[in-house]
């Protein structure tokens, strides 16, 4: 009889990041999350097994791309590329017989794991029985130092795994474990990157992005559409809202003092982006502002903006330099297109040197001269909702 040695993806999770109540949470979602991200690739079943989750496929499935998903699935620790078959020491000395064969190589090393402790060898039994096995069938050499491959075995109750490649997944957690929060997204190069690290701990990202049009192009408005959907495959799908703010500048710009013009726009910003995370259900804002960064952005003026907001504005880039921001944004992909130049809506009637240090009198004072409130409602009133 001929058997036939199945191949699949077999996943790992950080188990240590998961404590207690949070891991079947976890669990599920990672597997509700694999299944939208595979439904289109030819998925036929995930198992989820002790400590790990097997992804099986059809035939013709393109491996290429489905380890380039794996790449950006929250919750993976690491991949690898397995085969499958009956927990039974034969069966896996004839699969490797097969498998090891097609590969070139002169030295290797036997990493055995057994999950299933009842199975009748343990793992360092089977590291010897197999290593022998391989020497003597392959004319090759133990290292255990640097070999040139690695053989990974997994003996679980009804089926061993065994691979010889484990690549990193991205970590994290799960998109979907820790609630929707909405992002204020610039096109600049670092609120994709604060939007990425909150994907990364689980939450679900929605976007605002305030516009100047028709006072300036509609440039920033693709950019960041081109950005939300580079980022939405780390999450599938997300909801953005391009909101006008030409108009609030205008009067804000008639009104204020240049030099507080730049924290007023962000307060409103934030009161109407809380408006609409109400509205969604999201339970937090974040921002990409960077500590010291540029003058908006002093431990003053940042209090300044958090003390409109009733919900956390979380700010993930707080501690981070220029350069690191960047270094991120290339790696995740965002950089290209946020350096692509554009008109920002708050270069349009801005100072040149904003107060770093503005006084909260100052600010209600000179708010004191605008309708807050009813700017808030029309810009809702306007936003208009896309589905990216
Ligand atoms: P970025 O690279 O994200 O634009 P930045 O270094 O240019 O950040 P600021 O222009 O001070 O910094 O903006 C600080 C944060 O305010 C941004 O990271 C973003 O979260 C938010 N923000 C700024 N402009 C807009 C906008 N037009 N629409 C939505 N959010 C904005
Ligand atoms: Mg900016």
């Amino acid at each position: 009889m001929k058997e036939t040695i199945r191949s699949c993806i077999l996943i790992h999770y950080h188990e240590i990041a998961l404590k207690g109540k949070n891991r079947p949470l976890f669990i599920s979602q990672l597997i509700e999350n694999l299944r939208k991200h595979f439904i289109t690739d030819g998925l036929k079943k995930i198992e989820n097994l002790e400590g790990r989750i097997a992804l099986f496929f059809h035939e013709d499935a393109k491996w290429d791309q489905i380890e380039g998903k794996c790449r950006k699935i929250f919750g993976i620790c690491n991949y690898s590329r397995a085969f499958v078959i009956p927990s039974e020491i034969d069966q896996l000395k004839r699969a490797l017989h097969v498998e090891l064969g097609k590969l070139s190589f002169n030295s290797f090393r036997i990493i055995t794991k057994r999950a299933y402790k009842n199975f009748q060898l343990n793992s360092m039994e089977v590291n010897a029985i197999i290593g022998q096995f391989v020497k003597e069938s392959f004319k090759k050499s133990v290292d255990l130092r640097a070999p040139d491959i690695n053989i990974w075995i997994e003996i679980l109750k009804h089926n061993i795994f065994f691979y010889f490649e484990k690549k990193a997944g991205p970590g994290g957690l799960p998109v979907g474990t820790s609630g929707r929060v909405l992002s204020l997204i610039s096109g600049g190069i670092d609120s994709p990157v604060a939007a990425y690290r909150m994907m990364k701990r689980g939450c679900n990202v929605d976007f605002i992005h305030f516009h100047s049009f028709p006072y300036l192009s509609r440039e920033s408005q693709e950019k960041v559409k081109k950005i939300v959907s580079l980022l939405n495959e780390y999450q599938y799908s997300s909801r953005l809202y391009l909101v006008p703010f030409g108009d609030i500048q205008k009067i804000i710009v008639s009104l204020v003092h240049a030099k507080l013009r730049i924290l007023i726009y962000r307060r409103m910003m934030i009161r109407i982006a809380e408006r609409i995370a109400k509205k969604i259900g999201a339970e937090a804002l974040v921002t990409g502002e960077s500590l010291g960064q540029v003058s908006s952005q002093t431990l003053k003026n940042i209090s300044v903006i958090n003390e409109v907001s009733t919900m956390p504005v979380i700010r993930p880039l707080i501690g981070m330099d220029k350069m690191e921001i960047i270094e991120e944004a290339k790696r995740i992909g965002t950089y290209e297109i946020s350096i692509i130049p554009d008109e920002d809506c708050c270069q349009l009637f801005v100072p040149r040197s904003p107060s770093v240090k503005a006084r909260i009198e100052d600010i209600r004072m000179a708010e004191g001269k605008l309708r807050v409130e009813e700017l808030v409602d029309s810009a809702i009133k306007e936003a208009e909702e896309i589905a990216v």
